[in-house]
């Protein structure tokens, strides 16, 4: 079977269904370096030299499935944005710094960031699919993967099990669903064994980036850490596709409900009709928009930063305008670490 996927120079004609509904041929396949970034744009290789050092600091790592949805040869396609590299991220005018939030320095163990009384979030993997571009973590994406993962996993649950306080766990990265299966069943098993953990949340941007991912066995695994939330990220309305929206339907089915938290991004979604029509789309597949976050001042992410009186006219013309349901907080995470601000 053929899908006849094409995008630009991108032929992916050879590619059967069963390789491309495979999430773990997408992750193998995904699109790393200068020479498949050029022969994708149909552009000569010595034509993206001004990328070579953006590459170098902050690697790209795209899944075809997610090439698939946009235009390689439009520089403004919203999509394209999230994931080409752009030199302007070598370029820290704003005086961006690589970690704002402080969180390497909020982690009682390493990997572990507790900043709220009641809830921490756990970095189990600097992995993901899609880098993004505007990634507030993108200062980690060259760091050696660190070895023994089980022992790191343990080190964090002997936190928490030790912190009476903690009611909720946000099992985050990079993407938690790209560790393996039976060591995350595992690491979800030991915190929910655990008698003052109540929630279990996974924030993970899979169903947009990677949804062949979201597969019977997952969920069914996932089912059985009940109460369980989901957070992910779609950022633009083209990202809710029927590859996307299926990841989703299976994951409501097995009693897990989604959350979605946008980024504000410059020439992606910082404006009215885009937003609009990304919430009320979240809505439409039973997602509840939950955060749109102020883009934090990240080292390399300053092309992306869209004016706070911008996105609060944007938030104030929403609210006027659609349904309560479709509305998320529009949130600042304070440099410094102090948390969260409603804006
Ligand atoms: C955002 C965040 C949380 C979760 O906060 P909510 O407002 O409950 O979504 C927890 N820990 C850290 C470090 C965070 O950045
Ligand atoms: S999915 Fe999240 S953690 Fe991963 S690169 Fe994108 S923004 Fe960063």
């Amino acid at each position: 079977m053929t899908l006849g996927k094409e995008t630009g120079g991108f032929s992916l004609k050879s590619v059967s269904g069963v390789d491309w509904n495979d999430w773990k041929w997408q992750f193998r396949n995904r699109i790393r370096s200068m020479r498949q970034l050029a022969a994708i744009q149909q552009r000569p290789v010595a034509s993206l030299a001004p990328c070579r050092p953006v590459l170098r600091t902050y690697p790209i790592a795209i899944t075809p499935y997610y090439m698939s949805l946009m235009d390689p040869a439009d520089e403004n396609d919203p999509l394209r944005r999230q994931c080409f590299p752009d030199p302007r991220e070598l370029t820290f005018s704003l005086g961006g710094v690589p970690d704002p939030l402080a969180e390497e320095s909020n982690m009682p163990v390493p990997g572990l960031i507790h900043r709220y009384p009641d809830r921490c979030l756990a970095i189990v993997t600097g992995t993901c699919a899609v880098n993004c571009r505007h990634c507030n973590r993108k200062r980690k994406w060259r760091a050696a993967q660190p070895g023994g993962e089980r022992e790191r996993l343990q080190a964090m649950v002997d936190h928490v099990a030790r912190t009476p306080a903690l009611r909720e766990v946000i099992v985050s990265g990079g993407d938690p669903l790209l560790i393996s299966e039976p060591l995350l069943d595992w690491f979800l098993g030991a915190l929910r064994a655990i008698p003052h953990v109540e929630i279990l949340r996974i924030g993970s941007r899979a169903p947009v980036t990677l949804p062949m991912r979201i597969t019977p066995e997952l969920c069914a695994m996932l089912k059985r850490h009940r109460p369980l939330w989901f957070n992910t990220q779609f950022n633009h309305p083209r990202e809710i596709t029927e590859e996307s929206t299926r990841a989703c339907e299976m994951l409501l089915e097995a009693g897990i409900p989604i959350g979605n938290q946008s980024v504000l991004l410059k020439g992606v979604n910082d404006n009215y009709d885009s937003m609009r029509e990304l919430l009320c789309g979240l809505v439409r597949i039973s997602i509840r928009p939950y955060y749109l976050f102020q883009c934090d001042p990240v080292q390399g992410t300053d092309h992306f930063r869209v004016e706070i009186p911008t996105g609060m006219e944007i938030m104030e013309r929403l609210r006027q305008n659609i349904s309560g349901l479709c509305l998320p907080r529009y949130v600042l995470d304070c440099p410094g670490g102090s948390g969260k601000i409603q804006l």
